[in-house]
């Protein structure tokens, strides 16, 4: 199947973490078929002086959906990635990997929910994704990615660094 990982890193040389779970991707999931800029937006859902570096791709993978949330929850370990904030909440990262979509496939189990039910409105995930496929359809909502980034509020507060 073809899906679409949205990272994240606040912490740390963030831009090299980013590119180390690209590689652990391309060795653990599949090929890496295009991948988004780097792109800065400021921590949601905490407060943090840490700005996060984001970045969206494609991969093509043979692996079913839970061996894909193993091996994306995996190199988060491996990164050194500590589990949540002490209250349960947001906390810094060096690297959150989120499933963003699985084509037009639906998912929803206790563990995993596909697309991401947060995807449309963030603008950290969407402007990476708008880049590389802003055709893609969420099966849902019945959208596409580039008419979910026009509707996001004109106020986010993201850059693309290239
Ligand atoms: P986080 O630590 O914020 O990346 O959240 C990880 C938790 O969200 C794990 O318990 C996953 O089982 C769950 N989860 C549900 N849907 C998704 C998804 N689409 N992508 C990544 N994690 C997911």
């Amino acid at each position: 199947m073809t899906v679409h990982l949205a990272l994240g890193s606040n912490l740390g040389d963030r831009q090299r973490n980013i590119e180390t779970a690209y590689k652990l991707i391309e060795e653990r999931v599949g090929r890496v078929t295009s991948s988004s800029a780097f792109y800065f937006s400021k921590p949601v859902g905490f407060a943090s002086e840490h700005d996060f570096v984001n970045s969206a791709c494609e991969v093509r993978t043979d692996l079913n959906a839970e061996e894909l949330l193993e091996a994306i929850q995996g190199i988060e370990r491996d990164m050194g990635r500590v589990q949540k904030s002490d209250s349960g909440g947001y906390a810094d990262r060096i690297i959150d990997i989120d499933w963003i979509l699985a084509g037009e496939r639906v998912i929803n189990t206790p563990r995993l929910v596909v697309p991401h039910p947060r995807m449309h409105e963030r603008d950290f995930v969407l402007l990476p994704m708008n880049e590389i496929a802003p055709n893609a359809i969420h099966p849902l909502l019945q959208k596409s990615v580039r008419e979910l980034t026009e509707e996001l509020s004109s106020d986010n507060a993201i850059r693309d660094l290239t």
